[in-house]
C-alpha cells in the first residue's frame, strides 16, 4: 500500500448519498488534511423512493438538499449535479465528455468513483447498474479522455478546457482493493454525513449505525485497520 499525496480530488458517483456511503469518511480525512474535495453526482435520485406518494420534481430536490447538507458535514468544497436520469445511465459519449469537462474545468490531482468491475458484494447485494456505468465511464473520461487534445475538441477544447493530467484514480466500492483509508476516528462523522439523506434512510437508528460500521469493517479485511473504505487506486506519471 502507498501513501499517496494529492491536493485536490474530484469524486464522482451515481446517486446523491453514494459518496457518503463509500467516500465519506475518507473525505473528512481528507478534508482535515487541506486537501479541496469536489462532488459530482451524476443522476438526479428521481428513483430514490418507494413511496407511492412521493412526487418526482419534490424527490429530485429533496436529494439535492440532501446531499448539499452531507458535503457541509464531509467538507466537500462544491457540488455539481450532473442530472442525468437515476436508474439509466450508460456509459455514454455524453457523460464521457461531461466528466472530462469537469476534470478540466476543477482540474483535480486524483479522480474518485465506483469500480466499473463490481457486479455482487459479499453474497448480499447486486450492485446497481448506474453505479457500474458511472464507473466505466470515468475510466474512459480518465483513460484517454481528460488529457487528450481531440477528444471533444469543438465541444471541450476549443471552448477554453485544456487537457489536465491527473496524478491516480481511486475506484471505491470494489471487490479488488490495493489501498485503504483508516476511518475509525471518523466513523461516527461519516455515519452522520450518510444519515442526513432522510430519504434514504428513514429507518436510521441503532440497527443502521450497526449496518455501517459492519460494512467499515468488512471494507477494512486485507488492511491493519478496523474501519476503512476500501479502493482500487491506479497510479499515473510514476512508471
Ligand atoms: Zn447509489
Amino acid at each position: 500500500m502507498r501513501d499517496l499525496d494529492f491536493n485536490k480530488a474530484l469524486v464522482f458517483f451515481a446517486h446523491p448519498d453514494d459518496a457518503e456511503f463509500m467516500a465519506g469518511g475518507s473525505i473528512i480525512k481528507w478534508v482535515a488534511e487541506g486537501k479541496q474535495i469536489v462532488l459530482c453526482v451524476v443522476t438526479n435520485g428521481a428513483n430514490g423512493s418507494n413511496d407511492p406518494s412521493m412526487k418526482r420534481e419534490a424527490l429530485i430536490a429533496s436529494r439535492e438538499e440532501e446531499q448539499r447538507e452531507a458535503a457541509k458535514i464531509t467538507g466537500v468544497s462544491d457540488v455539481v449535479f450532473l442530472g442525468y436520469e437515476d436508474c439509466m445511465v450508460e456509459d455514454s459519449h455524453e457523460l464521457r465528455r461531461d466528466m472530462i469537462r469537469e476534470i478540466r474545468r476543477h482540474k483535480p490531482d486524483v479522480v474518485i468513483g465506483p469500480d466499473p468491475t463490481m457486479y455482487f458484494f459479499a453474497d448480499q447485494y447486486i450492485n446497481h447498474p448506474d453505479h457500474r456505468k458511472v464507473g466505466e465511464a470515468l475510466c474512459a473520461a480518465v483513460s484517454p479522455g481528460a488529457a487528450t487534445v481531440p477528444m471533444y475538441r469543438d465541444e471541450l477544447f476549443d471552448k477554453g478546457f485544456e487537457p489536465h493530467h491527473l496524478t491516480a484514480a481511486f475506484f471505491g466500492l470494489t471487490n479488488s482493493p490495493n489501498f485503504w483509508v483508516d476511518i475509525e476516528d471518523v466513523l461516527e462523522k461519516k455515519i452522520q454525513s450518510v444519515s442526513v439523506h432522510h430519504t434514504q434512510t428513514p429507518e436510521f437508528g441503532d440497527q443502521f449505525t450497526e449496518r455501517m460500521k459492519m460494512i467499515a469493517s468488512f471494507n477494512a479485511e486485507g488492511s491493519d485497520y478496523k474501519y476503512a473504505e476500501a479502493y482500487r487506486a491506479m497510479y499515473f506519471r510514476e512508471r
